[in-house]
């Protein structure tokens, strides 16, 4: 590849030439983008990808990243047909469970498969040992096999890809460095390189473990760290000429193979991490020559992966070794890539690929290009989204541990439930010091420390859930559930994201941003979702009008930055520049009371009448609590009668006490968030990024009634008013044994054809079933009639039930 002069304009410009830029480029230009420059600081495939692996595999837990995996072997099939092919070889790939819960996993996992007609099958240890005659069966429980997944040249890959793109019209230019990013108004406006600068709209950053870095030229976090990855390759021994082997996973022993030539490489996943470069205390700085190069090799950080090697496959004791690769490779905190549209405007991010870059990057390409074009998601890509991480990973201490802790379990079991164990606690609530004295058992998310529950509520063992389920399950919840059904429960929602919409425009905009109608006058709260131009739901939040020109928005926990960023983006290119955005959720807590003995106990701290006449449903006023002042806003995300309480921190300690010791008469009880969960499945009121997302509609989802009808401007609307009417709908399913709880993914059934997967679930202890929800056929959605669900490969009845399955009038949140 040699040196070509920088354009002076190019629309978009791409950074890093490896599967990632490659990928963009290839699909920006198969859409008709023609104005695309990719630029790579040394030879294209210089970067991580040429000492990768190659390993493609389809299936994960995540639904998108299944489909965009699918999607990848779909595009590898294709190439292989071209004149640079990318040598694709679709061998299958075996996984072996060498532990009874292995299998469990697996059995769990061709469930998910069948949902995407995706051709996972269980085969036995001996059927294993057919297809990959050099394993030990010892310790072997049980295997899957699917024969649609492969190998491929990296280097190949991206090659063919970046030729692909260069007929369509892209241009790509090797050994052009990028110096630094230049922004206007929010937005990139010109990438400045070693060779030219280039004035462009758009920039995507796919520049692998030098993602963080070209984030920093645009102040822009990028939570991604160079961790070193290692395999190794065997001398030639196995015959020519045959068919290749198929790639083999042994997750319990943590080891990897496929056949390379006449050989193996066999790599895996160390329980001793190595960062490179990056310290608890700064970011890494790699150096500037870093590309075509390799680290040392770290042997005694392999010795567990290659004695574990030797114990499946024994034939490895006794084989040479042809070469041993270290390479670095971007991992994120979470394992999840980081894709997307940054904070700045028109900077894209398309890396931290965290050693599934092969497999992803086909779908990687495609749902960036898409996203670019189309200016917003173009599927639900919440797990990937850059959106997600928070303010937290600004640390490099906490992004490091994140992402530590992550590569040592990656091929560890997630049970549901699981919590993360780095990094706490990190962001605490005023009243964590309380909750800890009394017995709080703590959760994680986004950084903050969350009451679970409190495991002095000892409830009914007999409920536990069945397999795993019930492994991280615990009896305090229903406790607590039946607490607030029928006194009440309190609960400290303080890491809930808070956002402040002020300015004299502040109404116009949040009006154009929200599918309801939020301005309804100062007091009101309104329960919207923001929609994309497609009409999916971006986000779903409370907006409370506290003055004529200054409204509250509540959100989720870990939604603050994703929503904020998108309000953001509506104000930069709707022209909103004179309305302030402010974040607000360090600077106040929010406590919920709720329950029929809710306004018994407030009325105890409070001189202010909470009477519905004096404080109806979906009103907000400034009360006066404990001696402090609150906002008290008569709202519920459990179906009960009861109010969110937002006040300043500082105050904060004093009214939660005031609080309970109110509520301890009235039978009133602390509660955490595990509690929240089944009372709202139980209410049927959805969560974002769980039963809804970009993916579905306000119609799909049951939320017809937060649109207004009325209003005539905006985003979302010409794609949803006057719509065609919808083919799926968000059902409900009960299972009349409590204890048969779906976690999510699990396929659904009727008359033996697969209709559906399952989205959430878990228990309603007031009405005793176990509860699924997941998006069904409309046609499907006949009240009480039955359906099939797969628990961990058996079949059991459900009945579509009739949402929300509690208090459908709504009289107790209205009491
Ligand atoms: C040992 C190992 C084994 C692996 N095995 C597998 C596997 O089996 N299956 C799988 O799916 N994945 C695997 N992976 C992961 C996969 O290789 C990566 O995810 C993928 O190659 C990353 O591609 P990328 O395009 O994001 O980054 P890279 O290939 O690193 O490309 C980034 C490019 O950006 C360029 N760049 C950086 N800064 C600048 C700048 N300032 N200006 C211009 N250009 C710049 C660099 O020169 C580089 O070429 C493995 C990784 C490793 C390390």
């Amino acid at each position: 590849m040699t040196m070509s002069s920088v354009p002076s304009r190019a629309k978009i410009v791409i950074i890093g030439g490896g599967v990632g830029g490659t990928s963009v480029a290839y699909h920006l230009a198969k859409y008709g983008e023609r104005d695309v420059v990719l630029l790579d600081r040394s030879e294209l495939t210089s970067g991580s990808t040429f000492h990768s692996a190659g390993l493609v595999g389809q299936l994960r837990a995540d639904p998108t990243l299944t489909k965009m995996n699918m999607y990848s072997v779909e595009l590898y099939r294709e190439l292989q047909l071209t004149d640079t092919p990318p040598s694709w070889i679709e061998c299958g790939s075996i996984k072996l469970a060498s532990s009874p819960e292995r299998m469990e996993e697996i059995r769990r996992q061709i469930g998910w498969a069948k949902t995407f007609g995706l051709d996972l099958h269980e085969i036995s240890p001996k059927e294993a040992q057919e297809k990959f005659p050099l394993i030990e069966r010892e310790g072997v429980v049980g295997a899957c096999y699917m024969g649609s997944d492969g190998q491929v040249d990296p280097s190949q890959l991206a090659q063919a890809m970046a030729k692909a793109a260069r007929q369509n019209g892209v241009k790509i230019l090797a050994n052009t460095r990028v110096l630094s990013i230049t922004t206007k108004a929010g937005r990139v406006s010109e990438v400045v390189t070693d060779q030219g600068t280039i004035e462009c709209e758009i920039v995507v950053n796919c520049g692998g473990i030098y993602a963080a870095e070209i984030g920093r030229m645009v102040d822009v976090r990028i939570p991604i760290v160079p961790m070193s990855h290692q395999y190794m390759i065997t001398e030639n021994f196995l015959p020519t000429g045959e068919a290749i082997l198929p790639s083999l996973r042994d997750p319990d022993l943590l080891i990897y193979f496929r056949q390379e030539v006449g050989g193996l490489l066999m790599g895996g996943y160390e329980r001793q991490s190595r960062p490179w470069l990056a310290t608890r205390e700064a970011f890494e700085e790699i150096p500037q020559d870093f590309n075509s190069k390799l680290l040392p090799d770290d042997w005694d950080r392999f010795e567990e992966i290659a004695i574990n090697s030797q114990v499946r496959v024994p034939k490895m004791s006794e084989l040479g070794i042809k070469s041993f690769i270290n390479g670095p490779e971007g991992f994120t905190p979470d394992n999840e890539f980081c894709l997307g549209e940054t904070s700045v405007g028109g900077f894209y991010v398309a890396a931290g690929f965290c050693a599934h870059g092969i497999a992803g990057a086909g779908g990687i390409g495609k749902v960036v290009a898409e996203w670019i074009i189309g200016n917003e998601p173009p599927m639900d890509l919440w797990h990937m989204d850059i959106r997600r991480f928070g303010d937290s990973y600004k640390s490099p201490a906490f992004t490091l541990d994140r992402v530590q802790e992550n590569y040592e379990r990656y091929y560890d079991i997630h049970y549901p439930l699981e919590e993360r164990r780095s990094c706490r606690p990190h962001k605490q609530s005023p009243a964590y010091e309380w909750h800890k004295a009394h017995g709080a058992v703590f959760g994680e998310k986004s950084g903050w420390e969350r009451v679970n529950f409190y495991e002095t509520h000892v409830g009914d063992e007999n409920l536990r859930p069945q397999g795993w389920a019930g492994k991280n399950w615990s009896p305090c919840v229903q406790v607590e559930h039946r607490a607030t059904r029928e006194a009440a429960g309190i609960f400290d929602e303080s890491s809930f994201a808070k956002l402040r919409v002020s300015g004299e425009r502040a109404a116009e905009f949040l009006n154009v941003v929200c599918a309801n109608n939020v301005v309804k006058g100062v007091g009101r709260t309104t329960y919207t979702q923001a929609l994309t131009t497609k009409g999916g739901i971006e986000a779903d939040y409370t907006v409370t009008q506290v003055a004529e020109e200054e409204f509250l928005i509540i959100t989720g926990t870990a939604f603050g930055n994703h929503d904020l960023q998108w309000l953001r983006k509506i104000q930069r290119e709707h022209e909103f520049a004179d309305v302030l955005i402010t974040d607000l959720t360090s600077e106040l807590a929010i406590f919920g009371i709720w329950g029929p003995q809710a306004r018994e106990i407030l009325t105890q701290i409070t001189d202010q009448s909470l009477a519905n006449e004096d404080f109806p449903f979906m009103t907000s006023q400034e009360i006066t609590c404990a001696g402090k002042r609150v906002r008290a806003t008569r709202i519920t995300y459990v179906g009960e009668l009861g109010w969110e309480l937002s006040l300043p921190i500082s105050d904060a300690l004093v009214v939660w006490e005031a609080l309970i010791a109110a509520g301890e008469p009235f039978g009133a009880k602390p509660c955490g968030y595990r509690a929240i969960e089944s009372l709202r499945l139980e209410k049927g009121y959805v969560a974002w990024g769980v039963e809804v997302s970009t993916e579905t509609t306000p119609a799909e989802a049951g939320l017809d009634f937060a649109v207004s009808k009325k209003k005539i401007d905006f985003i979302g609307r010409s794609a949803i008013i006057g719509a065609k009417p919808v083919t799926r709908k968000l059902a409900v399913i009960t299972f009349d044994d409590i204890t048969t709880v779906p976690l999510g993914n699990e396929p659904i059934r009727i008359a033996g054809k697969i209709v559906g997967r399952v989205k959430s679930g878990g228990q309603g202890y007031t009405i005793g079933k176990a509860i699924g929800n997941a998006y069904l056929p409309i046609e499907h959605l006949v009240e009480g009639s039955q359906v099939e669900v797969e628990f961990f490969g058996e079949w059991k009845t459900g009945t579509i039930g009739k949402s929300p399955l509690f208090d459908p009038q709504g009289i107790r949140i209205k009491a």
